[in-house]
């Protein structure tokens, strides 16, 4: 059999003081996930179960690089957020089996076409163009659960061009990372390499031509993003 175009080579985030990387699978994304965003969404926080959304494999960015503003957009967003990596695949996991699944974790910034995902909210309409665009998720080098655990608790903050934006902790995650995975498998078999934004905290905000984006979890380091000119 014979391939029609070439295929895709298949997107990697880095991992820590290694030469090796993760091959990235899907990413998955949850809606609301820090109460105080939650409300500056014009939504209550709530119990309700948790929302998914996903991006393309291949809009993850490089720690320290610097990408073109993207089109369509008079509002463009950072979004800070803790990310999981999954490395055991499973269907209907168990909560209290979920962090055997993990290998490690990551600081990302879930970027956002903000006027687009609301106008879609609005009309009821996928959020793909908003949420799922190209190089829209820029992800830190991987820190193995091996030297790092599993952080569940920890500042996450985000500045732009150093002022504080957004800082809250990791125990304000309205839903866990084990609830998130098992309620996650129970829809959708998951696999390694799956990454799972975590959601993000209040204080969301633009971005601008020349600007630097660095979002930081304790524990975990730094992902540094600079918005260069429209492309
Ligand atoms: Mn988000």
């Amino acid at each position: 059999m014979g391939l029609i175009f070439e295929p895709v080579v298949t997107p990697t985030v880095a991992v820590v003081d290694s030469e090796d990387r993760i091959p990235v699978r899907r990413i998955f994304c949850i809606g609301r996930n820090y109460a105080a965003h939650a409300r500056e969404m014009g939504k209550d926080p709530d119990r309700d179960p948790p929302f998914f959304f996903l991006k393309p494999a291949d809009a993850v960015v490089e720690d320290g690089a610097t990408i073109p503003y993207p089109p369509q957009t008079e509002n463009f967003h950072y979004e800070a957020e803790l990310v999981a990596v999954i490395g055991k695949g499973g269907v209907d996991i168990a909560e209290a089996d979920a962090l055997d699944h993990v290998w490690g974790y990551a600081v990302g910034n879930d970027l956002t076409r903000r006027d687009l995902q609301l106008k879609a909210r609005e009309q009821g309409r996928p959020w793909d163009l908003g949420k799922g665009f190209d190089r829209s998720a820029p992800i830190a080098p991987v820190h193995p659960v091996s030297k790092v655990g599993h952080p569940s608790k920890g500042f996450i903050k985000l500045t732009v061009n150093g002022e504080v934006k957004q800082e809250a902790d990791l125990a304000e995650l309205i839903w866990s990372i084990p609830e998130m995975i098992s309620i996650l498998s129970h829809s959708m078999e998951l696999m390694p390499g799956d990454l799972i934004m975590t959601g993000t905290p209040a204080g969301v905000g633009p971005l601008a031509v020349g600007d630097v984006c660095v979002v930081e979890v304790e524990g975990l380091g730094t992902c540094t993003t600079t918005i260069g000119p429209k492309a």
